[in-house]
């Protein structure tokens, strides 16, 4: 129904290059993260423009492009990569598209799709995360800069990028209308990455603080118009939500997969423990509900795809695919028993991985009252 055969193709071309190229490296990967030439290699292959026209370096493929990218890097199991790259092509790369003007297009996204420049997205502070209009990191308009002066942490692809798209605020008073997107390069006096963080999934990524100190930016770096960030960054963040759900859904299919056959040959009691009604149903429960929302997160990435803005699909389908990627690869621990909790079964990483989708690009709550708005309460 979304996907034609230039799609499967793609699937396939994608497919193989991971299994050569990338699948050897990934349990290396996990202690040491991945190296910055992974990203060059991908966008040799055209994967971080899938969807970009052409005069950018980019495809020219509609939005089920980028799904396919995403359930592939979410079949090979390693969600550091996969969020890395959905970073690049699909977070911070996209509103430099939208609201950027050509010359900065040519400056910032055509490297980016080249895999010659990385980009991070940097919105969260040690202070505000969920709370975006609490932000602190000041951008004071000083000539033909901006000084910038603040703290963004959590950044995924912090330590490596070439470039961040910062959120930052200029104008207290203005309210939303206060925001702007700023395009910060790194080597830029006063932009330093503080230190990078240790945390409980997506090892093969790196995550970083980062520090703008007196850091001046050129007023020709302002993504957008002067004071239209706020907005824009909300269009950005329905992306973002979009292909984490897309991502999250495909990752707890392979969970299940990966399940079911382990299930159908681990013996216990003289049986496959497929056989024991507790297993199968649980299963069953599992197939059912990654089935049902797989469904709803195509027809919401038809709905994006087709220029529609459906915030309250996107939040659920963001929602709901993230708690049954969770759901999953809990169930799959408990049937995988002892093994499932060991780093050589494939099961226990999914776990630590997926528990972050239920908290980046907005958590489970902030959906829930995103969500709550649309219907009136
Ligand atoms: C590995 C990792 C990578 C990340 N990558 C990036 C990145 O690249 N760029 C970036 O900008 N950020 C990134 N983030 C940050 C992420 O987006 C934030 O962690 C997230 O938005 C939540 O913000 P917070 O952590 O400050 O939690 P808080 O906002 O402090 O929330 C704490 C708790 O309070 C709840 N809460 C808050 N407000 C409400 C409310 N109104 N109603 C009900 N409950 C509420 C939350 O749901 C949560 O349970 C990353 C985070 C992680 C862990």
């Amino acid at each position: 129904m979304y996907f034609t055969d230039a799609h499967e193709e793609l699937r396939l071309h994608i497919h193989r290059f991971l299994e050569k190229e990338v699948k050897p490296h990934l349990e290396e990967w996990e202690e040491t993260t991945f190296p910055d030439s992974i990203f060059r290699r991908f966008g040799e292959l055209g994967f971080l423009g899938l969807r970009y026209p052409p005069e950018y370096g980019g495809q020219g493929g509609d939005y089920f492009s980028a799904v396919v990218l995403s359930e592939e890097m979410a079949k090979i199991g390693s969600g550091g990569l996969g969020m890395a790259v959905a970073v690049q092509a699909e977070m911070a790369t996209p509103p430099v598209f939208k609201f950027g003007t050509e010359e900065q297009k040519r400056k910032w996204l055509l490297p980016a799709i080249r895999g010659e420049q990385i980009a991070s997205l940097a919105i969260s502070e040690p202070d505000a995360g969920s709370d975006v209009a609490g932000i602190t990191t000041t951008a004071r308009r000083d000539g033909d800069h901006y000084v910038v002066n603040g703290r963004k942490t959590f950044i995924t692809n912090g330590a490596r990028c070439s470039w961040a798209l910062v959120v930052t605020k200029t104008d207290r008073e203005r309210g939303h209308k206060g925001y702007n997107l700023l395009v910060i390069e790194k080597g830029t006096p006063g932009f330093e990455v503080s230190r990078t963080l240790k945390k409980l999934g997506m090892h093969s990524s790196d995550t970083a603080e980062l520090t703008f100190d007196g850091c001046r930016v050129p007023v020709a770096n302002l993504i957008g118009e002067e004071g239209e960030g706020f907005k824009n960054l909300m269009w950005e963040l329905q992306g973002e939500r979009m292909i984490a759900a897309a991502g999250a859904i495909a990752g707890a299919q392979r969970v299940f997969e990966y399940t079911a056959e382990y299930a159908r040959n681990r013996q216990a009691f003289g049986q496959p423990i497929s056989q024991f009604q507790v297993i199968k149903h649980k299963l069953v429960d599992m197939g059912t509900k990654v089935a049902a929302v797989q469904a709803f997160v195509y027809q919401t990435a038809k709905q994006w795809d087709q220029g529609e803005y459906p915030v309250r699909e996107i939040s659920q389908a963001k929602l709901l695919a993230t708690q049954v990627a969770c759901e999953v690869a809990d169930e799959a621990i408990q049937i995988l028993g002892g093994h499932g909790y060991m780093q050589e079964f494939p099961v226990e990483r999914a776990w630590r991985d997926a528990r972050l989708a239920r908290i980046g690009a907005g958590t489970d709550e902030i959906m829930k009252e995103i969500i709550a708005k649309t219907y009136g309460l």
